[in-house]
């Protein structure tokens, strides 16, 4: 039950003012009263993205440690108010209150990890070439260079993450650290949670003594907000998380500017799994298990889902049976929003609907939850029809059987890019997985053996992203200290008097 003390008031967050527009759009909480936001317009994004490049003169200037100082205030503060964004945000998505509890603790420890890291400064990759007065036939002049933030950016969230990938997520976390002001399109799915989380980023601003314009928080409501953000010519760049759709709309957007800015977006997955004969023999039913309970965490609704099992033909009737059984007892779980449950359902319908499509465990999903659903289709079906490869947001997993090693391999070409790829393997399997290694490279940002890609671990060997469409830059990654890199571009400094040269240079 909700606190009846906590009211949202419904604002945006523009430089430090909370502010409202004439007309409101009603949040769909999956528990208790629906509230009003005030609807986002275009004009309050360009008095955002004004502030946040007023604020960059200053902020971006700022030293490292005042940086992570102000980063440690944003998880103090989000800390403070821990039993409003647990109740809130579980209210708002239906996500279990343990889950939200892990979810702040995670986004608290992303803060600290890019305040520990901008302390150590290794991140501005400075190098330095002296001067050589003396070269022959020419001289070399002093040329150094470092790291430096690209300016405000934008930042969209996804729903399945209202805290650690919105408002003071991952990408917001990274933007602060590198010294870009950032201004979030809130997600109309979480706008309450959205609104107590950019509170706290405020209070922290005002303890930290930094420009008001360094954060702002545009409620949505309507998609001409996030379109003219992305279009406003004093954004440099856009982190974002959440559907190939959105995406890829906005990404277009990005590209299409006068002048073209990076689009970091982090988009869905299928997650193949490829299950080797070997692995399979010793403990093809312990495998089940561990993928039925990966795939229905969170009712599913994880990017790193492993939604597809690649397995050889003639243990693939075993294996479904097991599955099968441990699907079973999950039942129903509510989804984020109505509209994800119907997509969910839609979803489904695709894959039972597909060419040689078996349906394997078939249960009807309510208004907004879902329950398991499981299929098998046989690798040369699957080949021939690439709609069987793409992502259904939920609990749906889908077994691809294969004649054989090179069948397998050729249904590991044929997927697109994926946010992660796994391998069961033992022993006996080295010779296959040797094969499969080098083509699953190219597919994706993570590897993993003998275990599953839900939970991803924040640290500095993080690689959260991968070749379109798991993402819109294969040269990146949303988690993991490594996500700074987003955010900054090497500016090279060439005979440059030392006492004109920054601070972090000099
Ligand atoms: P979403 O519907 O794409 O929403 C994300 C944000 O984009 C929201 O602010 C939304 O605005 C906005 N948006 C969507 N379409 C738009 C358009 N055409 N024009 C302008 N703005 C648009 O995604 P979601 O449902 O929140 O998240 C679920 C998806 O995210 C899944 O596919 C999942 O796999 C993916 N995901 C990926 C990762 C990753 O790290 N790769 C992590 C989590 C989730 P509104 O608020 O108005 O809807």
């Amino acid at each position: 039950m909700l606190d009846k003390s906590f009211q949202p008031h419904g604002k945006h967050l523009i430089a430090g003012e909370w502010v409202a527009t004439d007309a409101t759009f009603r949040s769909a909480p999956a528990s208790g009263e629906p509230h009003d936001f005030s609807v986002g317009t275009v004009a309050l994004v360009d008095q955002a993205c004004k502030a946040a490049e007023e604020a960059f003169l200053s902020y971006g200037y700022s030293s490292r440690a005042e940086r992570a100082a102000f980063l440690d205030a944003i998880a103090d503060e989000i800390e403070a108010r821990a039993e409003a964004i647990t109740q809130v945000g579980s209210s708002e998505t239906g996500l279990p209150p343990g889950r939200l509890e892990g979810e702040r603790g995670r986004t608290i420890g992303q803060l600290r990890l890019f305040a520990q890291h901008i302390r150590n400064g290794e991140y501005l990759d400075r190098r330095h070439d002296v001067a050589l007065p003396d070269r022959k036939p020419a001289p070399r002049p002093d040329i150094r260079m470092m790291q430096r933030p690209i300016g405000p950016v934008a930042v969209f969230g996804a729903s399945n993450f209202p805290l650690a990938f919105s408002t003071a997520g991952g990408d917001t976390a990274a933007a602060l650290a590198a010294g870009c002001p950032v201004v979030v399109k809130g997600h109309s799915a979480h706008p309450w949670t959205g609104e107590i989380v950019a509170e706290a980023i405020s209070a922290a601003v005002a303890r930290c003594g930094m420009h008001k314009g360094v954060f702002s928080l545009v409620q949505g409501g309507r998609r001409d907000v996030g379109h003219a953000l992305v279009q406003h010519p004093l954004i440099k760049a856009v982190g974002f998380t959440g559907s190939l759709a959105g995406g890829r709309a906005l990404f277009d957007l990005c590209a299409a500017r006068p002048d073209p800015i990076p689009f970091f977006g982090e988009l869905g997955s299928v997650n193949p799994m490829f299950l080797l004969p070997s692995a399979i023999a010793a403990r093809g039913a312990e495998i089940a298990k561990g993928w039925a309970a990966s795939l229905t965490m969170g009712a599913g609704q994880f990017c790193t889902n492993p939604g597809i099992a690649v397995i050889m033909q003639d243990q693939a009737g075993a294996f479904a049976e097991a599955v099968q059984q441990a699907l079973v007892p999950v039942g129903a779980q509510v989804m984020l929003t109505d509209g994800i449950a119907e997509a969910y359902k839609k979803g489904c319908a695709r894959i039972a609907g597909g060419p040689g499509v078996g349906k394997v465990l078939v249960s009807e999903s309510g208004q907004r939850s879902a329950s398991p659903n499981l299929f098998t289709v046989s690798g040369t079906d699957w080949l021939a029809d690439a709609e069987l490869a793409e992502e259904v947001f939920g609990p749906l997993g889908l077994i691809v059987t294969a004649q054989d090693a090179e069948q397998m391999l050729a249904i590991a070409r044929n997927i697109e890019g994926q946010l992660t790829c796994t391998l069961h393997l033992d022993a006996g399997d080295a010779d296959l997985g040797r094969r499969l290694l080098p083509v699953l490279e190219r597919k994706a940002g993570r590897l993993l053996a003998n275990g599953y890609p839900t939970g991803v671990e924040v640290c500095d060997a993080m690689v959260h992203g991968g070749p379109y469409p798991a993402s819109t830059n294969f040269g990146a990654t949303s988690v993991g200290t490594l996500s700074i890199r987003r955010f900054l571009r090497p500016v090279c400094y060439q005979n440059i008097p030392e006492a004109l040269l920054p601070v972090d240079l000099a």
